[in-house]
Formats: C-alpha cells, sequence, structure tokens
C-alpha cells in the first residue's frame, strides 16, 4: 500500500488537479532505504502556459476583486490548516526528503508560522502621502506584481513556500509554484491545503518537473511579473539571465559558507550544541549551514574536542525514526558528499570527529557519516566550496582582524555567528561581516520568520522573511493629482 493517501502525479492549473501535458511523469526516490516512493506531473512549458494563463484569470476575476483583509483571513485558515496537520506534513517530509521527524514538523510549525504573519500583514503594508508642490496632491500605493514565480529547492520546501508564497499571495499576487524533482510532496500537500481554505481557482498553481523543462518555461514566460529562485549559483544565474530578457526583478537566494566565529572569551557551554547542530541539522544541506567554524586559537583545541565529542555521539537512521541525522536526499548528493570526504582523506587533512554508521542501515539508504575536520586551511576547498552535506571544517584565528579576513574570504555572503562577551567586538563584527544576517551568542535565532534574509555577493540578492518581502512582492506606484 502507499504510504501516500492522494494522487501526487498530478498539476494544478486554475483549481484543478489534472495529469501533465502528455500524461508524463518522474519518479521520486526515498533517501531512507532507496524504494520507490511515488510518482509526480512532468510538467512541460504547455502546462507551465496554462498555470500562468490561470493565474492572471485569477487576478483578473474573483482573487483580484479580493480586499486585503480578506486575503489575509485565507492566509491565517490555511495557516491553521497547517498546524492541525504538522504531524502528517512531517511524515511526508521525512519519506521525500529523508529529513528526521522532529526537523520536518519545525519546518510545518515555521509554514504555519509565515501564514500566520503575513496573513496578519496583509492589510497593514501602507504607501505615503508625498509633500509635493502646492496645487498638488502626491501619494504611493503598494501594488502586487501579478503573476509570481517561485522555483524551490527539496531541502527546505515548506520553510521556503512559506516565506515566498506566503508573502507574494499577502500581497495579491497569483503565484506559480515549481517544487524541486527530487522532492515535492509537501508542496503538493500545501496546495491542497490552500484549496481546502478556500483560496480562490488559479491564485496558487503547482507545476512540478524537471528544472530545465518546467522550471526553465516558468523562468522565461513573459507573463511572469516577478521570480523568487531559491537553489544553486548556477542555475541563479539562469534565472537572472532569463528575467532580464522580460525585464522582471529577481531574488535569488543561493548558497553559502557560513561562520560561526568563536572568541576566546565566548560561553562556550552556550555555544557548543549550536556550532554543531548549525553543521548537521537537515544532514547539512541548508543554504545557511555554518559549514565553517573559525575559532580563536587559546581556545582552539578545547573547542574542537568537545566538538568531536557531540560528533562521536550522533545518531544516524532512516529519517521514520527521527534521527539527529537522516540521509542525504540522493544518491546523486551523496556521491557529491563522498568525493569531499575522500578530498579529506586524499589531502591529509586532521579528521578530528565522525560519527559512526550503526549497522543494519537500508543498503540503498544515502547515508554518510558525519565528518569534523580540523585545522583547515581557509584556501583549501573544504573552506571554500558549498559542500551540502554533514562536513565542517574547523579554522583557527587570532584577534579580530584575522577573523574577518577569513570570514569573509569566500565568495559567499548569507549568514554568520559571532560568539562573544565583548559588545564592543560584537558590534564591530556585525558591522563588518559581509552577509545578509549576523547572529550574536546565537545562530539562526530559532528560525526567525520575522526576520529578513538573504545573501549578497554569490549567496544572491532581495530579502524574504520579516516584513520587508512584502515590499519586494508588490511595486510601489506614485500618483500625483493636480487641483488648485
Ligand atoms: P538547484 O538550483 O539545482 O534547483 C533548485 C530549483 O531550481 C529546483 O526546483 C530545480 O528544478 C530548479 N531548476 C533547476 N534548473 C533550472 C533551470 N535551468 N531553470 C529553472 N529552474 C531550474 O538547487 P538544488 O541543488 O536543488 O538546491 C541546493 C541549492 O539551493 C544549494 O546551493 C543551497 O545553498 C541553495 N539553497 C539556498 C537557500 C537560501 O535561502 N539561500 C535555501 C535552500 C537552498
Amino acid at each position: 500500500m502507499s504510504p501516500i493517501d492522494f494522487d501526487t502525479s498530478q498539476v494544478l492549473v486554475g483549481g484543478v488537479w489534472r495529469r501533465a501535458a502528455g500524461g508524463r511523469t518522474l519518479p521520486l526516490v526515498n533517501p531512507s532505504d532507496g524504494s520507490a516512493l511515488a510518482q509526480i506531473a512532468r510538467a512541460s512549458a504547455a502546462d507551465v502556459d496554462a498555470a500562468v494563463a490561470a493565474a492572471q484569470a485569477a487576478l483578473d476575476g474573483p482573487w483580484g476583486a479580493l480586499g486585503a483583509t480578506e486575503r489575509g483571513r485565507l492566509l491565517l485558515q490555511m495557516s491553521t490548516l497547517v498546524l492541525a496537520q504538522a504531524d502528517e506534513l512531517a511524515r511526508l517530509e521525512a519519506l521525500d526528503v529523508g529529513k528526521p521527524l522532529k526537523q520536518g514538523r519545525a519546518d510545518a510549525v515555521a509554514l504555519a508560522r509565515y501564514l500566520e504573519f503575513y496573513g496578519g500583514a496583509a492589510d497593514k503594508v501602507m504607501g505615503q502621502t508625498i509633500p509635493f508642490a502646492n496645487g498638488y496632491t502626491a501619494f504611493s500605493l503598494r501594488e502586487p506584481h501579478g503573476v509570481t514565480a517561485h522555483i524551490v529547492p527539496w531541502n527546505y520546501p515548506m520553510q521556503i513556500i512559506g516565506r515566498s508564497v506566503g508573502a507574494a499571495l499577502a500581497m495579491g499576487n497569483a503565484c506559480v509554484l515549481k517544487p524541486a524533482e527530487e522532492a515535492c510532496l509537501t508542496a503538493l500537500a500545501f496546495a491542497r491545503i490552500a484549496q481546502q481554505a478556500g483560496l480562490p481557482a488559479g491564485a496558487l498553481g503547482v507545476v512540478p518537473g524537471l528544472g530545465e523543462e518546467a522550471g526553465a518555461a516558468l523562468a522565461a514566460h513573459p507573463g511572469v511579473r516577478h521570480i523568487s529562485f531559491t537553489g544553486s549559483v548556477a542555475v541563479g544565474a539562469l534565472i537572472q539571465a532569463a528575467a532580464a530578457k522580460n525585464a522582471v526583478p529577481v531574488t535569488l537566494e543561493l548558497g553559502g559558507k557560513s561562520p560561526q566565529i568563536v572568541f576566546a572569551d565566548a560561553d562556550l557551554d552556550a555555544a557548543l550544541p549550536f556550532l554543531v547542530n548549525a553543521g548537521i541539522q537537515n544532514a547539512g544541506q541548508t543554504c545557511s549551514a555554518a559549514s565553517r567554524v573559525l575559532v580563536e586559537r587559546p581556545v582552539f583545541d578545547a573547542v574542537v574536542a568537545r566538538m568531536a565529542e557531540r560528533y562521536r555521539a550522533l545518531r544516524i537512521g532512516p529519517a521514520l525514526s527521527d534521527p539527529d541525522v537522516g540521509p542525504l536526499i540522493s544518491a546523486r548528493q551523496l556521491e557529491l558528499v563522498q568525493g569531499y570526504m575522500a578530498l579529506v582523506r586524499e589531502s591529509g587533512l586532521h579528521i578530528a570527529g565522525e560519527a559512526a554508521l550503526p549497522a543494519g542501515l537500508p543498503a540503498l539508504g544515502c547515508y554518510v557519516a558525519p565528518m569534523l575536520v580540523a585545522d583547515v586551511n581557509p584556501a583549501h576547498r573544504l573552506a571554500q566550496e558549498e559542500i551540502f552535506g554533514p562536513v565542517q571544517a574547523v579554522i583557527p584565528f587570532e584577534g579580530e582582524a584575522q577573523a574577518l579576513t577569513i570570514a569573509n574570504g569566500t565568495p559567499y555572503g548569507l549568514v554568520a555567528g559571532v560568539w562573544t562577551r565583548d559588545g564592543g567586538r560584537a558590534l564591530r563584527m556585525a558591522r563588518k561581516l559581509q552577509c545578509g544576517q549576523v547572529f550574536v551568542n546565537n545562530y539562526g535565532a530559532g528560525g526567525g520568520i520575522e526576520l529578513p534574509f538573504g545573501g549578497v555577493k554569490h549567496s544572491g540578492h532581495g530579502r524574504e522573511k520579516g516584513f520587508e518581502a512584502l515590499y519586494g512582492f508588490s511595486v510601489l506606484k506614485t500618483v500625483a493629482i493636480k487641483h488648485d
């Protein structure tokens, strides 16, 4: 019997679930054991055309006619339903992404919270009256872009849908969502919840399929007026090029090589759980993973020893057994991460701590043993490239200036953490770190859906999350009226 109780092989266009044009499908694989999980639709350019047209029709019809308060209420209703189904959503994510149950449940709760936040904010985004020449009244209006495209990756589908689709709907856009081909069950479940909540037909379309097919068709579609993309740097560049042809704005949320910086005066007991968790959460497949840990010389050995101890205690296993670390998403990702682990051994780097794979893991599951590597040269590939697996590089430094040089010395700039008891130093570091978010004496602030998020450099541009996202998902129109 299938572990999924709805038809996963369809696209959602104009409020109707149907087969993709030509009836093509793609297989989903359960990364915990390599078994066939489900078939999803393989949408083509024709399906994307239909979804964009249906979204435009929704804007010209019932969805566009709703007031901001009514839109907000719909989002709040969606939030309530998501929360009520959080356990089931976590189970789907465990099957599909290999995400441990507790982490999947946290993602579902975050999705509900995004919908709650943006539902509450929908009727609180205001324009301004503008002091202008005598005889005029001038003001600004915030309006939706129109049809917005949302191309999301497989690692945090629920959170990314919450922050982009949630904010876009709040502002009155109609969304076409392209989930990742590796994992799209919670995207489908979310769309069903939106329908249950009463979202008008066409306000949300879903076109699962291949990136180079459905994704590329959506990014290039002339009917799309804004693109929100979360994924790799290489595909981000393609998306921006496609958007340029139609002169539409894009938000690019790309990769990272984020540092946590531990000064010798830090509260190490407080820091320790964050240092390791931010590296191994979701098996390291997190854009904001703290894949580099910079430690000031006097406490370097102590921090490495304590991190290594935690590594040795990590429980690895199938996602439904709710381990600390589940499998990687796919055999392809496994091969990539194993390549970096081989590089560690070939380079003769110091493996300070390694978790052990337990006996009896399913042979076709995509498991790796998390690896802590110490004394890594900041210029080494391990300290420069996004690995997207549970491998952390620990790098020693001496003093603030060197910490900054190392921290800023990669092509990325997404997130940074600073651990210190010195308030002045915390502020100096926060100002000089080149990234989109800085956390002092914490890392991630528990998800912080209220906190604007995004990158600089190769980590992308534009901001999602928080109130700021509502500006990104709307257009400012200025009106100047001449009168006596
Ligand atoms: P990816 O770029 O391969 O795929 C992301 C999405 O883009 C998928 O839906 C895919 O189907 C689609 N896509 C692929 N090729 C396309 C094309 N030519 N045109 C249009 N769409 C296309 O990324 P991935 O490997 O699935 O995800 C991992 C990457 O995402 C990592 O680099 C990670 O850091 C990044 N990421 C960033 C954030 C963030 O918020 N900054 C969050 C999660 C993941």
